[in-house]
């Protein structure tokens, strides 16, 4: 999912991180909570990996999450996403689903101090939505139960991203156990539609939650975004012309011209993968731009020549090219082979977007913001932190491409990502709610804890 950034390919030297706010004493203490607190919150995220929370099935889990942040004092704010209102914006995706489990949940920390005093703001971001466990034979135990095995924690969105989750909020109790508060505005946000358009994020920035930073808690075993690629959701409809099987050469099989046009998407493939290339985070990584052919259907019947196929494809879109202008290019691609390809004589096509349209996007360099993380993650592990450009999506495009949030991403060590045996190392939990306590703590200040 990621390519971890050599040295070198660090554009500006590392700003100095800001002055510390925390004592010495005050950092250990925070350290200390986060282990005394460590047995709770593991339960916490065995307790949502438990709540299946697949597309558009998120209410459940989020009304679990909103309690949660109930019993911390936030303030809760849960709604549901706006599909017309979501559209209207330039880093929509396309979907067709009602939203009505999609139940959107931000707790607010408002710090006890007046508004001069209070330090930097921050948003703690992760997504509730998990993928579809896929084959369910290949599984070696029920992908719900959190079972915890030599130190990892099974499950499908054990790593993606519940772990994640919990310890973003773990990382806020941890200062709260300590005796502090932190002294800027928090928004912890749980967002559904991660996995599919972002949309859950879009959704509380439309609602008016900014703030000046972001941390998102996906995993990246312990490095710190750097870039991101783009993404599109393409359904290509293909039809042919149905006859009886027997004497199939008078019909034409639209399962057949799929073939033939997955061909020629390869092609479109290869050619973004030397553009992607072209970007010295990217030019290390063997294929970082990736056309996944995710779902396909055709046909009715095994005796009649399909008339139909179906197919969704996840087409990566390489940095420096507008998601516009890739769309543009997949849709001439695609209207060009069916008048070129010999395989799709005789087939018409059409082209839809139907899920993510994001650009890609490149975290700026040398922010007071990952300053601090850096310094954060060296002191509470005693290494600096990898950077890491990644093959996958994030909802940090949506903070750093329209509203210049330079966007943290960093959080635990996963195994199975979108697979079965998907698990989460809980070392690295820790490390990570240590680190992002300590970042928590010294972007925003402290102040005591308000009785
Ligand atoms: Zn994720």
């Amino acid at each position: 999912m990621s390519y971890i950034v050599p040295e070198a390919l660090h554009t500006s030297a590392p700003v100095p991180a800001p002055e510390p706010k925390l004592t010495e004493e005050q950092r250990q203490a925070i350290l200390a909570a986060v282990e005394a607190n460590w047995e709770k919150q593991v339960a916490l995220t065995q307790e949502l990996v438990a709540i299946p929370s697949l597309r558009n099935e998120e209410g459940a889990v989020q009304e679990r999450l909103a309690a949660a942040f109930a019993e911390r004092g936030l303030e809760v704010d849960s709604w549901h996403m706006n599909p017309d209102e979501l559209a209207a914006h330039p880093g929509a995706g396309s979907t067709d689903r009602d939203y009505e489990q999609a139940l959107v949940v931000v707790g607010t920390h408002t710090p006890s101090v007046p508004e001069a005093d209070q330090g930097p703001s921050l948003i703690l971001n992760g997504h509730i939505d998990v993928v579809p466990v896929g084959a369910p034979e290949q599984w070696e135990r029920d992908p719900f139960e959190p079972a915890i095995v030599d130190g990892w924690l099974h499950g499908r969105g054990s790593g993606d991203m519940k772990a994640g989750l919990v310890g973003l909020l773990s990382a806020y109790d941890a200062i709260r156990a300590a005796g502090m508060e932190p002294a800027g505005r928090i928004h912890i946000e749980s967002v559904p539609e991660e996995e599919s358009t972002g949309h859950g994020t879009l959704a509380t920035i439309l609602r008016g939650y900014l703030a000046d930073a972001v941390l998102i808690g996906e995993p990246t075993d312990g490095a710190i975004e750097r870039a991101q690629i783009g993404l599109m959701w393409v359904k290509i409809r293909l039809t042919g012309k149905a006859a009886h099987a027997s004497i199939m050469k008078e019909g034409f099989n639209a399962i057949d011209a799929a073939y033939a046009m997955i061909g020629d998407l390869r092609k479109l493939e290869d050619e973004w993968n030397i553009k992607a290339k072209e970007n010295p985070l990217y030019a290390p990584i063997a294929h970082p731009i990736n056309f996944n052919v995710g779902t396909i259907r055709g046909g009715d019947w095994p005796s009649s020549v399909p008339d139909w196929c179906e197919m969704v494809v996840r087409t990566a879109v390489p940095v420096g090219m507008d998601v516009a202008d890739g769309w543009e290019e997949i849709q001439e691609r695609v209207h060009r082979a069916v008048l070129e390809n010999p395989g799709l004589e005789g087939a018409t096509a059409t082209v839809e977007r139907v899920g993510y349209f994001s650009n890609p996007h490149e975290v700026p360099e040398g922010s007071a913001q990952e300053a601090l993380l850096d310094e954060m993650v060296q002191y509470a592990t005693g290494d600096r932190p990898k950077k890491a450009a990644l093959t996958g999506y994030m909802d940090a495009r949506l903070f750093g491409e329209y509203h210049d949030i330079p966007t943290l991403v960093y959080g635990p060590e996963v195994e199975g990502l979108h697979a079965p045996a998907e698990k989460v190392n809980l070392a690295s939990v820790l490390e990570c709610t240590k680190t992002t306590a300590l970042f928590i703590a010294e972007w925003c200040g402290v102040v005591p804890k308000a009785e």
